[in-house]
């Protein structure tokens, strides 16, 4: 297990600044989850810390140790990717063991590592097979299973389930949350989905254009968002935010409610025309027009109260309004 500590970070390629200034403690044997838009630097940050990109500026500690001068073999990390690249020719236990098998790991302890690492991920009965004959979730497990193996002392996972349908992504996703729980080593996740930000991180970090916005725990994200980007990003569907004059606040401010923390009433802090209600069982989503023409977004529960095409009220309780100034910080 180790902490890693990354100090003043910055990546170019070229004249393209792709990480600016990072800075990030992710604590010993903490789960930390990046989080941003496509393109916002989080692969580029996860291949740094593993040695796979060369840094323009900066300093990277794992576990009390500098390695940017270090080759990744040598940084005691295991990397899991989107795409899992198993070898087609091997079965299963010969994948697992392929990275060990050149080391200087004796034969016995490998055996003993990938009965473990199998049992754990539920791979015992497959072991024989070929990749061939696994479905993607099992692949990917598979591959978590050669990371688990190598013992590193932290996991960096790069999407690892965006190529796995939506039920298998949240049985890996549980998968994955117990076995950070089982083995206590650091892990550093790379999504862009905020259900698995939410559900696993004990730390979000939210990067945007190659800078952290926010680093905190899930609930202080979702409830004290530091600017507009964060409160945009985090929740879906996303916060609503209108203008401060709008709501009757001063007019350079913006206000911003969660849909979740919204109702429909027949007057409000705003009136807009019910355009559409999307219901997805209990609850749903009612989508109400402004007269200033922005859509605003409103949970609903039960039976609908009001018709389409009607002009309706938002109330929203004081203490889940959100309040930004007009740099985006929050108030
Ligand atoms: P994310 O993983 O958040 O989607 P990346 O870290 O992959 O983002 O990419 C961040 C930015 O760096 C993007 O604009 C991307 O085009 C650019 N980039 C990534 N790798 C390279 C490279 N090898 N050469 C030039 N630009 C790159
Ligand atoms: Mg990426």
């Amino acid at each position: 297990m180790a902490q890693v500590l990354i100090r003043a970070l910055s990546k170019s390629f070229g004249s393209v600044d792709v990480l600016k200034d990072v800075s990030l403690d992710v604590g010993d044997g903490s789960f930390v989850v990046l989080v941003g838009p496509s393109g916002c630097g989080k692969s580029t940050l996860l291949r740094s810390i593993a040695g796979l990109e060369p840094v323009t500026r900066g300093s990277i500690d794992i576990g009390g140790r500098n390695v940017e001068s270090l080759p990744p073999a040598q940084r005691d990390i295991a990397m899991v990717f989107q795409s899992y690249a198993l070898y087609p020719h091997m079965n299963v236990r010969g994948n697992m063991s392929f990275g060990l098998r050149f080391g200087k790991t004796p034969k016995n302890e490998i055996e003993r590592r990938v009965d473990e690492a199998s049992r754990m991920l539920q791979l015992d009965s497959l072991m024989q097979r070929y990749p061939r004959e696994l479905s993607g979730g099992q692949r990917q497990r598979v591959a978590i299973g050669r990371a688990i193996v190598r013992q590193p002392k932290v996991f960096l996972f790069d999407e690892p389930l965006s190529n796995l349908d939506a039920a298998l992504r949240i049985n890996t996703r549980v998968e994955i949350a117990r076995l950070h729980k089982l083995l206590k080593t650091t892990m550093i996740y790379v999504t862009h989905d905020q259900v698995e930000a939410m559900t696993l991180a004990e730390q979000i970090v939210v990067m945007n254009q190659g800078r952290i916005e926010q680093a905190g725990k899930p609930l202080d994200l979702y409830y004290r968002p530091a600017n507009l980007f964060v409160a945009a990003f985090i929740g879906s569907p996303a916060m609503n935010i209108v203008d401060g004059a709008i709501a009757g606040q001063p007019g350079s401010h913006k206000i911003g409610f969660r849909p979740e923390h919204a109702r429909l009433a027949k007057s409000g802090l705003l009136q807009g025309t019910l355009d559409l209600v999307e219901r997805l069982g209990e609850t749903g989503y009612a989508y109400l027009r402004h007269p200033s023409g922005q859509q605003l977004i409103v949970e609903v529960r039960g039976e609908p109260e009001f018709d389409l095409g009607s002009t309706v009220g938002i109330t929203v309780e004081p203490q889940h309004l959100h309040r930004f100034a007009a740099n985006g910080s929050r108030l």
